[in-house]
């Protein structure tokens, strides 16, 4: 007798969920055999799969599997990724992280604990999709592949490598599918209905530390313009020069879908949104950081250093910025434009992490796909496309893929968006089956 696929990807979130497979930038800290265990517990929740699709391990756990379909002309990739971000202690959780219980939520039971959203729901509902169909006989009309990471929290190589076998093997997938987007609920005030957001591009995470030399010396001699307040000179100036802003067409594209569902006065502004896209930037900058976020490059000052001690001057003072690439920038435009900026020659910028936008993914044929499963499995739902602001391991896909998106299919309100990387990270169970649902749509119509 098969297991109802209710009960079986219930149970296999709550499996996962409750082995805390806690990913770190430093190897020694990372607990592998917990990893060994997710594995061993995702061969036994799903035993087809695993008996009848092609493994390769990528990097220390990732997986990449290969189910061929009827066709290998339009290969699939549908991603998740294996590891989660830590639990801080102090945070004050309702239920046990790790413990993967199903307790009441505002929209009725929910899994709960860490990765239920972020990623492990996606792993779950995946499989369960390839699991069921493969207990029905079905053959995929196009190859699928499934490529779960297992250190994308902290910006690993697993899914690099996973990206490096598709590249040796000649494989250009027509369509790739990695976490970012949602069913989500409450994202603009006065919206009734969710919106299916699917992320179409995404901007780039640079790092950038300006670095300022001096004598140093004595506190009870200073001299003027010392490294320090060169550093301080200069993140001012920064923050007095914006990045220029402007809607980009995903955006713009958000605002015309959501033309029906506004106030009635704003209506016919936001059907028009294209054609009015500065009107429209201007509205976002003036609605808050996250709104203006979705216009331009943003750069953060975040870590500070200077002098070890109250008496006595920095020799070197350094201020690292956190900046977010916008699609349209390029990481040599925005050492460019900080160099101008800052209007300092003697202030090193040292480049620490670059990285550039995602090129947008197009609006056709793939996206259509997308829309017409959530149009199916989520009829209340708005579907559109947007920029999305994290980062996701589906970027380094677009080397070898135009069509990338970024969309897990759960319903997720505000506060379940919120408690991504928090606390109170939970999964409704009903979510959960309908997505693993949606998953097992796209797999059934992909295109002959
Ligand atoms: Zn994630």
């Amino acid at each position: 007798m098969t297991v109802p696929v209710e009960t079986r990807v219930v149970r296999a979130l709550q499996a996962l969920v409750r082995i805390p497979t806690v990913s770190d930038r430093d190897p020694s800290r990372v607990d592998s055999e917990a990893f060994d265990r997710l594995l061993a517990e995702l061969a036994r929740q799903f035993p087809l799969l695993h008996e009848r699709l092609t493994l390769t391990i990528v990097g220390t756990h990732g997986l990449l599997f290969n189910w061929p379909g009827a066709s290998a002309d339009r290969p699939v990739v549908l991603m998740a990724h294996l590891d989660v971000v830590p639990v801080d202690g102090e945070a004050p959780w309702q239920h046990d992280p790790f413990g993967g219980g199903i307790h009441e939520s505002p929209t009725g039971p929910a899994i709960w604990g860490r990765g239920t959203l972020d990623d492990k729901g996606c792993v779950a509902g995946i499989c369960e999709a390839v699991e069921s169909l493969l207990e029905a006989g079905h053959v995929p009309a196009q190859d699928v592949w499934l490529s779960f990471g297992c250190d994308e929290e902290v910006s690993g190589t697993a899914a690099v490598e996973a990206v490096e076998v598709l590249r040796e093997r000649g494989i250009t997938p027509w369509l790739v599918v990695d976490e970012g987007g949602a069913i989500a609920s409450g994202a603009f005030p006065g919206v009734k209905p969710p919106l299916g957001v699917i992320g179409v591009t995404e901007k780039g995470t640079t790092s950038l530390e300006l670095v300022a030399e001096g004598r140093g010396g004595h506190a009870s001699t200073p001299a003027r313009n010392g490294p320090t307040t060169r550093i301080a000179r200069a993140l001012l100036r920064i923050e007095k020069a914006p990045f220029p802003a402007s809607a980009p067409a995903p955006t713009l594209e958000l605002m015309r879908r959501l033309a029906p569902h506004v106030p009635l006065p704003l209506r016919p502004l936001l059907g028009r949104a294209d054609q009015i896209a500065p009107v429209v930037t201007r509205a976002l900058l003036a609605a808050g950081p996250e709104a203006a976020a979705m216009t331009r490059t943003t750069v953060a000052a975040t870590t500070l250093s200077g002098s070890p001690a109250l008496n006595v001057i920095a020799s070197t003072a350094k201020a690292g910025l956190n900046i977010r690439v916008m699609v349209g920038d390029t990481v040599a435009g925005v050492v460019e434009h900080v160099r101008s900026a800052i209007k300092d020659d003697s202030i090193r910028i040292d480049v620490i992490e670059s990285g550039e936008p995602s090129p947008i993914s197009p609006m056709d044929e793939a996206f259509e796909l997308l829309e017409d499963c959530i149009g199916e499995v989520f009829p209340e739902a708005v579907p559109t496309p947007y920029v999305m602001m994290a980062a996701t391991d589906s970027r380094h896909f677009t080397a070898i893929s135009e069509h990338v998106y970024r969309f897990a299919p759960f319903r997720m309100t505000k506060a379940q968006r919120q408690a991504i990387h928090s606390y109170d990270e939970h999964i409704g169970v009903a979510d959960l089956v309908d997505g693993a649902r949606w998953y097992q749509l796209l797999i059934e119509r992909l295109p002959a």
